[in-house]
């Protein structure tokens, strides 16, 4: 849900308490919805109001357009709130992905009202005409019978797809997601004349991507993976899939293993890691923040060179993007 990919913690994914014998269920929802909202200002404090009362953590975006939001909490707090959501006309549809978690993993609450779900510099709007939402079965299906003519495009940051993507994805070099009418435009002659498959981690980013990416290519069939990699992965016959996933929570990323059961960041097989250190080259898809930079780019790094980094190995985007590459090609 957030245009840059930040990592909160340096090494989150190992800080899980496992010693807690009392701990109550507690699952995260991933959401978004496109609708008009007439009153999002006053929306917006009706659910801080709510979201307080019930002890709900994370974050919630509104917008005149709809509503994007990841919030963690009790099982009985998290039904309260889809209730909640499913009694308001406007939100009556809505589509909770969720999964069961061990602790909450937000550190507080933040709802806030904005003018724009998702940030592109064009104007526009899944009204406009966005892609076909394609099931995972459908998807299976669909590069099973086309092969090559699939292509996948990543309409994440490029450092989430590092950590895993599609299988021979485009998994182009977007910083935030303002850079996503670029990355269509340079892709536009590995686009044309197939059938593209656009994919994010909830679907939201796809939903207004996807109507750019129909403007740019006119006459190719764009699909949109059905609520993003979460429910393709979520389930068995997720093979299309490589690599864990970027979450914005304090986990920094997910796996599933091929039943389609979450796998956190300390359980992974060493299979569903294909990324290396930045730094040393090692297996790994941990992700730390690069803060003496300034920018708000993670980075992957193993725990050995996060706690003897050396200023004179810093490497440049351009540099990143090279060891990106070649490590695409090698796989
Ligand atoms: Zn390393």
């Amino acid at each position: 849900m957030s245009e840059s990919t930040q990592i909160k913690g340096s090494n989150r994914t190992n800080t899980f308490k496992r010693d807690n014998l009392f701990q109550t269920s507690m699952k995260v929802l991933l959401y978004y919805q496109f609708t008009d909202i007439s009153n999002p200002v006053e929306l917006t404090e009706e659910m801080r109001v709510f979201c307080t009362k019930h002890n709900l953590k994370g974050r919630i975006l509104i917008s005149k357009d709809g509503i994007n939001g990841t919030v963690g909490g009790e099982d009985s707090d998290c039904e309260a709130y889809k209730v909640w959501m499913h009694n308001q006309p406007a939100f009556k549809d809505c589509w909770f992905k969720e999964h069961s978690v061990t602790e909450n993993l937000f550190p507080r609450l933040q709802i806030r009202h904005r003018k724009e779900l998702v940030t592109l510099r064009v104007p526009v709007h899944p009204k406009d005409g966005g892609a076909t939402h394609i099931d995972p079965e459908d998807l299976n299906k669909l590069v099973k019978e086309h092969g090559e003519d699939v292509v996948f495009f990543d309409a994440r940051n490029e450092i989430e797809s590092r950590i895993g993507r599609f299988k021979n994805a485009i998994c182009p070099n977007i910083e935030t997601f303002r850079d996503v009418p670029k990355a269509i435009d340079d892709n536009k002659q590995n686009l044309k004349g197939k059938k593209i498959v656009m994919y994010c981690t909830g679907g939201i980013r796809c939903e207004t991507a996807s109507v750019l990416m129909k403007e740019a290519i006119p006459d190719a069939e764009v699909f949109q993976v059905n609520g993003g990699i979460y429910n393709y992965c979520q389930q068995p016959n997720n093979d299309l899939w490589e690599g864990t996933c970027y979450v914005f929570d304090d986990r920094s990323q997910v796996g599933w293993n091929k039943q389609g059961e979450v796998v956190e960041a300390q359980d992974l097989d060493d299979d569903m890691i294909i990324s290396t250190c930045e730094y040393c080259g090692c297996k790994t898809s941990r992700l730390v923040n690069d803060e003496r930079y300034l920018e708000r780019v993670a980075r992957v790094c193993c725990e050995e060179c996060d706690t003897k980094q050396d200023i004179s190995r810093m490497r440049t985007k351009a540099e990143r993007q090279e060891i990106f590459q070649q490590q695409k090609k090698n796989a």
